[in-house]
């Protein structure tokens, strides 16, 4: 208690707390980082970013249409304007909810889903209205969609579903989006789109969603398969129109020159080739992890991030912190059931594939 009055929605909020850092020696698994290091094209951008004692140009102009021309085709091209980019791609859902919340609304997703979703609701000024996840670990789209009301102002589908990992398809999409009204702002986040290899999930990119849904917008970010969460660099994808809600409320200059040349050097054909065969290997590991932990009787969810989800329930921080002892660092997040409470492991280096099974061993009760 400061004595400092505050915000009475925010009464109960704590701080952020990060997932555990890891000893040198130790596996972290915790926050879905890219384990390889950063490609030498790339180190040698940021090197490059000179001028650190000037503004970086606020608008990314650069980078956005670097991206333009990477996902843009003859057929389908994508204009600069199509683009937004943030610190990170958190900071731009912080953004849209500010622009479009206010005291008395409230924001749809699902629960378990991405950890920032409740808070930056709240600090908007809006209700969380939190969909229990289905027992298949999705969202459960007919009970959001049900759950839309007049006060409802936005709508988060995460796909793949960060912790527990599956996607979203095409044909569960298309459909809530049918039924959403269409003043309701609907962000899909797809922060781990690129290790998604199911071909009936959505993809809000090559759907170019926006075009048919004005208020979709599409979420994507430099932080994970690319490697780039220290520099913190994410992007939207959407109508301009809509886009510039968030970029009303962004605070001007938040990233950094250094970002943008890391992020326009990833994008190169031979980096985005090298990230593309990290990517595979990691989308190889985690079928090694998943067969391995299944054989071992535990139930795991079908997972397209680059995480598996083992919902332990309340057990959670006791399996966290045995896995801890054995040198390896996991996210635990606490819930009674299997889709509110567990542990989510982050495919890392090869070599922990084998120490996470080792770890784990037989389920309990298999
Ligand atoms: C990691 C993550 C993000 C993006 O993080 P930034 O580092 O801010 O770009 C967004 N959504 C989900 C679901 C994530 O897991």
């Amino acid at each position: 208690m400061s004595g400092v009055s505050i915000r009475k929605n925010l009464a109960g909020l704590a701080p952020y707390r990060q997932g555990a850092q890891a000893n040198p020696d130790a596996f972290k698994l915790s926050s879905n980082e890219n384990p390889f290091s950063t490609h030498p094209v790339v180190s040698a951008a940021i090197a490059d970013a000179i001028g650190a004692n000037r503004y970086p140009d606020a608008t990314m102009p650069e980078l956005r249409q670097a991206l333009a021309n990477f996902y843009g085709t003859n057929e389908a091209p994508l204009s600069a304007d199509e683009i937004h980019v943030g610190a990170g791609s958190v900071s731009i859902i912080a953004q849209l909810l500010t622009a479009v919340c206010e005291p008395g609304t409230n924001v749809v997703y699902a629960w378990r889903s991405f950890e920032a979703y409740p808070s930056l609701t709240m600090i908007a000024g809006a209700e969380p209205r939190q969909i229990p996840l289905s027992e298949s670990f999705g969202h459960d789209l007919p009970a959001m969609a049900a759950a839309i009301d007049e006060n409802t102002r936005a709508v988060i589908l995460c796909t793949p579903n960060n912790p527990t990992g599956p996607i979203i398809t095409t044909g569960e999409f298309n459909a809530f989006v049918a039924q959403a009204p269409s003043n309701v702002l609907i962000i899909l986040d797809e922060a781990y789109a690129e290790f998604v290899r199911d071909e009936s999930a959505v993809d809000g990119v090559a759907d170019r969603v926006w075009h048919t849904h004005p208020n979709v917008v599409v979420l994507r970010t430099f932080s994970k398969a690319y490697g780039l969460a220290g520099l913190r660099v994410g992007y939207a994808l959407g109508a301009p129109e809509t886009l510039d809600l968030a970029r009303v409320t962004a605070i001007p200059l938040s990233v950094t020159g250094a970002a943008s040349a890391a992020a326009i050097a990833s994008l190169s054909p031979e980096v985005a080739a090298a990230l593309n065969a990290q990517v595979d290997e990691l989308v190889e590991r985690r079928t090694q992890l998943v067969e391995g932990l299944r054989a071992q009787g535990w139930s795991v969810p079908d997972t397209q991030a680059n995480f598996v989800w083992l919902g332990v329930g309340a057990d959670a921080p006791e399996w966290a912190a045995k896995l801890a002892e054995q040198g390896i660092i996991v996210r635990p997040l606490p819930g009674d059931s299997p889709t509110t409470g567990g542990i989510r492991i982050s495919i890392g280096e090869a070599e922990s594939i084998e120490r996470v099974l080792e770890a784990l061993g037989q389920a309990p009760g298999a």
